[in-house]
């Protein structure tokens, strides 16, 4: 080939990020790569999930920042494929597409009630806290003022944060880059009592300690767990025997069942062995009916019929995120992935020329930011043994000139690498206008406006 190899990669999480990076920096195959996101700015989960106060682990943004700084690497936000441009014409301007574009619908937890007012998902309450452009504002303005109890459904990581998030004070909180108008709306906060409701046992949790102990150190809250929580069965005392983690988390919460409450004006309720079964309200939900279970002696558990009620006038599901397909691109409904062998997707039992998939739409919601990396490294690879065996398809019927035209007519709508360090500039400012390192900009019209310096 007598240019660059020329990649779009769609997404610009780290899946994204970590795939443009891989592509870059190989010297056998001379490659340029456009990354494209449906969001004027890059880094997805990274900015609109990971949370705010976590402040170590949202500075990964930085060292993928720096992958839109190598040559032959380009940003192209503010531009969704299947609405603005469809893979059709991908295929035409580019030789491969390298699909990351994530998991970011929420699942249900499919019981009566699921819909009432007051009942959000995870995946919204994250978005709004995170200033993602498409977040709900009115709705959280209007519910966290006049909710007094909440109940967090789910004991993952992201349940914590959203739990952390809830019991935090303001002041604990307005170092982070969280929106003015978030901080604003949790002061004006009126919960005193969080409950998160998880179905099975401390052995069986999903956190990482680090998250956990942090419920036990908050400034106006203190930790309840009910010693008839800590149920083990042998499953249980064999995980807790063989896996350190598991044996460091029963550890912790073992220690706050065992701590007197100290009045602090919020309390935070960890219960084991609670699944919900209904929501109950009337214009809003009111109360969320949980079922003891028990441990069925293989990790999992049954119900045991006994009902009991925790008020609740905000009720947030926690129970995993999903992927959703993209128009032209096979998608595994059953999973929420796109079928893929070593990253080429699939369809029909044979690869797709020129396409191929990385990160949590590849694998699912599982694993950690630097999960990705290898991950998307794993993909980059099949990509270019493709081309050193001359099985990617011909070259488009566009050219390179042509994608780079269509860009210029779309100028005022896209936003390039250098819109993005315009952004990022303004977000700077802004935080320092109020003391802090940074103010995101949550709004798409001041997004775009802030890219054009
Ligand atoms: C609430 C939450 C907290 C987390 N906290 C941590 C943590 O503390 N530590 C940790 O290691 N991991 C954490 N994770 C996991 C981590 O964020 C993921 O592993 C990672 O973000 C997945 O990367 P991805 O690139 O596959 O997807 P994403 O990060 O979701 O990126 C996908 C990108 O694709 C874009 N996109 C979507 N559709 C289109 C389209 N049609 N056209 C163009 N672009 C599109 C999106 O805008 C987005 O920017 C957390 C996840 C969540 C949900």
């Amino acid at each position: 080939m007598d240019r660059p190899l020329r990649v779009a990669v769609i997404g610009s999480g780290p899946s994204g990020m970590y795939a443009a990076d891989a592509l870059v920096n190989q010297t056998a195959i001379p490659v340029s790569v456009d990354v494209i996101d449906r969001l004027p700015v890059p880094f997805g989960l990274v900015r609109y999930g990971v949370a705010p106060d976590h402040l170590s682990i949202r500075s990964v943004r930085d060292t993928l920042d720096k992958t839109l700084d190598k040559p032959g690497v380009r940003f192209i936000g503010n531009l969704e494929v299947g609405r603005d441009i469809s893979m059709a014409s991908l295929h035409d301007y580019f030789d491969a597409i390298v699909l990351t574009y994530g998991a970011s619908r929420d699942r249900r937890l499919d019981i009566p009630g699921e819909d009432l007012d007051g009942s959000i998902a995870a995946t919204d309450f994250v978005a709004w806290y995170c200033g993602h452009p498409d977040a709900d504002r009115a709705t959280f303005e209007r519910l966290l003022p006049t909710a007094t109890s909440a109940v967090v459904v789910g004991v993952g990581n992201v349940a914590i944060d959203v739990t952390r998030v809830l019991a935090k004070t303001v002041g604990e909180l307005d170092h982070t880059d969280m929106p003015q108008h978030v901080l604003e709306t949790l002061r004006a906060s009126n919960l005193t009592d969080i409950h998160l409701l998880g179905r099975r046992g401390p052995a069986q949790a999903t956190f990482t300690t680090k998250e956990l102990k942090e419920l036990g150190e908050l400034l106006e809250a203190d930790v309840v767990v009910d010693p008839a929580d800590l149920a083990f069965d042998e499953a249980s005392e064999q995980a807790i025997a063989t896996d350190k983690a598991i044996a460091r988390n029963v550890e912790v919460i073992r220690e706050w069942s065992r701590r007197e409450q100290t009045g602090k004006p919020r309390r935070v309720h960890v219960h084991f062995l609670a699944r919900p079964v209904e929501l109950r309200g009337d214009d809003r939900v009111r109360e969320v009916v949980v079922e003891r279970t028990a441990l069925d002696g293989s990790g999992g558990v049954t119900g045991t019929g006994v009902l009991t009620t925790i008020p609740a006038d905000l009720v947030v599901r926690s129970v995993g995120y999903r992927g959703t397909a993209l128009d032209e691109v096979p998608f595994d409904e059953r999973r929420g992935v796109i079928p893929n062998a070593d990253g080429r997707v699939q369809r029909d039992g044979a690869s797709v020329p020129g396409e191929y998939v990385a990160g949590w739409i590849k694998r699912g919601p599982t694993g950690i930011i630097g999960t990705n990396k290898k991950d998307a490294a794993a993909t980059v690879a099949s990509l270019l043994d493709d081309v050193q065996n001359g099985t990617l398809p011909k070259p488009g019927n566009a050219s390179a000139e042509q994608f780079d035209q269509w860009l210029a007519e779309h100028a005022n709508d896209v936003v390039t690498t250098q819109g993005w360090r315009s952004i990022d500039e303004a977000e700077r400012a802004l935080g320092q206008s109020a003391g802090r390192p940074r103010t995101t900009i949550h709004d798409t019209d001041a997004l775009l406006a802030a890219s054009r310096g």
